[in-house]
């Protein structure tokens, strides 16, 4: 049997309360002229950050709360739950890991307090590249040993939240890939003071996406970091930034379970109230059923996040339970999202509703952070011993 560690139910409840508090300021109308203006929900994200929640996962002895991460995704789970949408800021939760992971001693005393506190932001991620794509192996920005540091040259895209953030995680070649033994070899992670850099070899670009999203491309020409910039050692960039990613998934997955629970409570009130053909539409079968089975599905995700989360809290084995976790989770949330919009009709294209919205913000998840079919080759591979589909 495996181990697992549970949080106490009634903390939870806490958690849930205190975050359903929050987001009654952030009503749907808000998130719609966001929306409409591509904009970045500065007081959401501030609201936030003030009362503690983004530092849930940073240890006490950093000043953050030392949260499970089944605490955390209840955080999470539930502002998704009430409308509202964490993806401008849940990379503060969980970017931090590599740093409290793998960081020197002087790395966290200088960094995670004041992330805890709030007063750096360190929210954006940069590892995808246009022409590698999900294939992180063949990444070709370049960090190159000077006197001082390390110059960087490449491209990111993708690369969320750049611009509302003051650290970004970077993973860039510093070793060639034919001169590695292993193929995961010669990757490092660094972590940049963006304040100096951006202008001054660093230049972010915004991509306008189907949600809003503060997504971008990073270009950096000849930027120069310093030595201890570099997070862990020379060239196990890969494994550290793998190490962060599980984190991610299971947290991502409970936002997905949150735009579900959201999809069906929405979706359910409206089928009561709608009235056609003399009563509720919500007691014909072809509209109650959909709901139904959208609803087993989330509740059976979110077991699978549940146990994922506990998983990793008690540092057992996790890697296919949070995979699994991110994309059941993601298919629950997108079911839920297409039986939500089709039971309110036309009503269901207006702004107005909220609907459209989180429809199109929950769709990102069956792309990212990690697309179905890499979740599907992984479990393939690691949970039933066929052979890899893919890379060399
Ligand atoms: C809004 C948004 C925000 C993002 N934020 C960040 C961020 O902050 N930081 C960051 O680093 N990245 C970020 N990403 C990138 C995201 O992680 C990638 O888009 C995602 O991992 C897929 O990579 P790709 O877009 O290059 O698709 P590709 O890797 O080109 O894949 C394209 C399609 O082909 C499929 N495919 C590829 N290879 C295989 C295979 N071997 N077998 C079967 N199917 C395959 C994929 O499933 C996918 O459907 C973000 C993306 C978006 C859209």
């Amino acid at each position: 049997m495996t181990a697992s560690v549970a949080t106490d139910a009634a903390l939870l409840d806490e958690i849930r309360q205190a975050i359903r508090k929050i987001c009654a300021d952030y009503p749907g109308t808000y998130w719609q002229e966001l929306d409409r203006n591509r904009a970045y929900p500065t007081d959401f994200v501030h609201a936030l950050t003030q009362s503690g929640w983004l530092a849930a996962l940073i240890p006490e002895e950093y000043g953050g709360s030392g949260l499970s991460m089944e605490a955390a995704t209840i955080i999470l789970e539930e502002i998704h739950a009430c409308g509202c949408n964490a993806a401008a800021c849940h990379a503060q939760m969980y970017t931090m890991g590599t740093v409290m992971r793998h960081g020197s001693d002087e790395q966290k005393q200088k960094y995670l307090p004041q992330i805890a506190q709030g007063k750096m932001r360190l929210q954006a991620f940069g590892v995808t590249e246009p022409s590698s794509g999900t294939d992180t192996l063949s990444l070709k920005t370049t960090a190159k040993k000077t006197e001082n540091g390390w110059r960087i040259n490449g491209q990111k895209i993708w690369t969320s939240r750049a611009e509302y953030s003051d650290l970004m995680l970077l993973l860039a070649r510093t070793t060639p890939r034919d001169q590695v033994e292993k193929r995961t070899d010669g990757l490092s992670v660094f972590l940049l003071e963006m304040k100096d850099l951006v202008g001054n070899g660093i230049t972010i670009r915004p991509i306008r996406t189907m949600i809003n999203h503060a997504t971008t491309e990073v270009f950096f020409d000849d930027v120069d970091i310093p030595h201890d910039a570099l997070i862990g050692d020379e060239g196990q960039g890969f494994s550290y930034i793998l190490s962060g990613m599980n984190a991610e998934r299971i947290l991502i997955a409970a936002e997905c379970i949150g735009d579900a629970k959201w999809f069906l409570d929405t979706a359910s009130r409206y089928a009561n109230d709608r009235h056609i053909f003399g009563g509720p539409i919500g007691r014909n079968q072809g509209v109650q059923f959909p709901l139904a089975k959208a609803y087993a599905h989330m509740m059976a995700a979110e077991l699978m996040v549940q146990k994922a989360a506990r998983l990793y809290d008690s540092a057992s084995a996790h890697g296919i339970e949070a995979n699994t976790a991110k994309m059941l989770a993601a298919d629950a949330s997108w079911e839920a999202g297409e039986t939500c919009l089709q039971t309110h009709g036309g009503f269901g294209f207006a702004e107005e509703y909220d609907v459209e919205r989180k429809f199109r913000e929950t769709r990102l998840y069956q792309v990212a952070p990690i697309s179905t079919n890499l979740i599907l080759s992984f479990l393939a591979e690691k949970g039933l011993g066929l052979p890899r589909s893919y890379g060399k």
